[in-house]
């Protein structure tokens, strides 16, 4: 039944109004999620989940952080809203920290609200600094959904119903050289990658095509676009999923976990679109960009990151995780992959039963496509609660179907 044509009367509780006045985008899992602590997560009945999903790779220092919570109160009380038409003081610092953070060939940044904003400005920026009009993106790979953004983005059933999207923009084969190298023509501005594809099935980069591709791009004259919305802020085992292979790109996406949760998306800018001269005033903005109140949040959350040492603490778990998701004996296991904690387990089956088992058993994962269950937990997680998340993986993989009637977690 379509949820238009569901009763108006029929809501009991919060999560039925939820869904009687939601937009129908989004496939809803059955669960009303009321509060977090670090790894944790409680719903309107009490139960307790461990969250391996972090709100899609967002709530990497864990949820329920008070250091957050005192620095949105702090700024709130003194200012939430300065456009970036005059300076600020909190933006400053929070610029100078990024440029602590970034290669050294990417010093400036453009502020913004989400993922996609992120990879829509890198676009027009690439346009604008090369004055071509190609993008080269990847096959399953993911950018976001406003149109430039989803132009880029590999998945038919989400670009199709909206054509005619952005043109110029070509998608080819992952982590193959020869095949971007026949794409390439005269028209290209940038080439558009994720270092380890998320949403597409969590398929990480070859160093070798990585290098290569660098090389390519500089050789050719053309911008080198990474998206790092999924990968950044320590997910991956390093601040930056680049650090993995010395890359320097031209364009650097973040946003997801760059602000403890809240909406904060960046464009970091290297020297060559800095000097092309072309980013002048008028050429791109964002009303809500670089606000000060998300400011001091991603302030914070950059120290609760080096402070706890989190990006370690993914590479560690994550080789962890790694090690007993591959030692795991089930026929329906096709390949297990990941770099840090972006972990996939690829099944031969679909994998949505599967994940509806684990959160009965009180795990909340992601897929990643339909045949990949996706773990991306709060870096905060403790080996312990990884290894519960794990077993009940493993539990359920190996009862071989879903085990529907499992007992649910206290
Ligand atoms: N790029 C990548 C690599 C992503 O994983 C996502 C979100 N899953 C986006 C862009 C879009 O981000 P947002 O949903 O914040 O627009």
């Amino acid at each position: 039944m379509s949820i238009l044509s569901e009763p108006a009367a029929a809501f009991e509780t919060l999560m039925d109004l939820e869904r009687l006045h939601t937009s129908g985008v989004y496939n809803k899992r059955p669960v009303e999620i009321v509060r977090g602590e670090g790894v944790l997560l409680w719903d309107a009945q009490g139960r307790c989940y461990i969250d391996c999903a972090a709100g899609h790779g967002v709530a990497n220092i864990g949820h329920g952080r008070a250091e957050i919570a005192a620095a949105l109160a702090a700024q709130a009380q003194r200012l939430i809203t300065c456009p970036e038409s005059v300076y600020n003081d909190v933006r400053a610092r929070l610029l100078e920290r990024l440029a602590q953070l970034m290669p050294s060939g990417l010093q400036r940044f453009f502020l913004c609200n989400s993922g996609a904003e992120a990879v829509e400005g890198a676009i027009k920026f690439a346009r604008l600094a090369t004055g071509r009009p190609g993008i080269i993106a990847t096959l399953r790979g993911f950018h976001g959904r406003t149109f430039g953004a989803l132009s880029a983005t590999w998945e038919r059933s989400y670009r199709e119903p909206f054509a005619p999207l952005v043109p110029e923009i070509r998608h080819v084969r992952y982590n193959d050289l020869a095949a971007l190298e026949r794409a390439i023509d005269d028209q290209t501005a940038a080439v558009l990658i994720e270092l380890v594809q998320g949403e597409g099935g969590v398929h990480v980069a070859d160093a070798t095509y990585v290098r290569e591709l660098a090389r390519l791009c500089q050789e050719r004259g053309i911008l080198l676009i990474v998206d790092e919305v999924q990968t950044g802020c320590g997910r991956t085992g390093r601040f930056l999923a680049c650090e993995h292979y010395g890359l320097q790109p031209d364009l650097l996406c973040l946003a997801k976990g760059i602000a403890g949760g809240l909406p904060m998306g960046v464009v970091a800018l290297g020297e060559r679109v800095i000097a092309s001269g072309r980013l002048t005033p008028g050429t791109h903005g964002s009303t809500f960009g670089g606000n000060p109140l998300v400011c001091a949040a991603a302030l914070e959350t950059l120290d609760i990151i080096e402070r706890e040492e989190l990006a370690e603490r993914a590479a560690r778990l994550g080789q962890h995780a790694l090690e007993r998701l591959r030692a795991l004996q089930s026929p329906l296991i096709r390949e297990v992959r990941g770099l840090g904690l972006l972990l996939g387990v690829e099944l031969r089956t679909r994998v949505q039963p599967y994940l509806e088992a684990l959160l009965e058993r009180g795990v909340l994962a992601l897929p990643a496509g339909p045949n990949v269950i996706r773990l991306l937990p709060p870096l905060v997680i403790s080996e312990e609660q990884l290894d519960q998340a794990l077993d009940c993986l493993a539990e359920v993989l190996q009862a071989g179907q879903p085990a529907a009637t499992a007992e649910p977690r206290p």
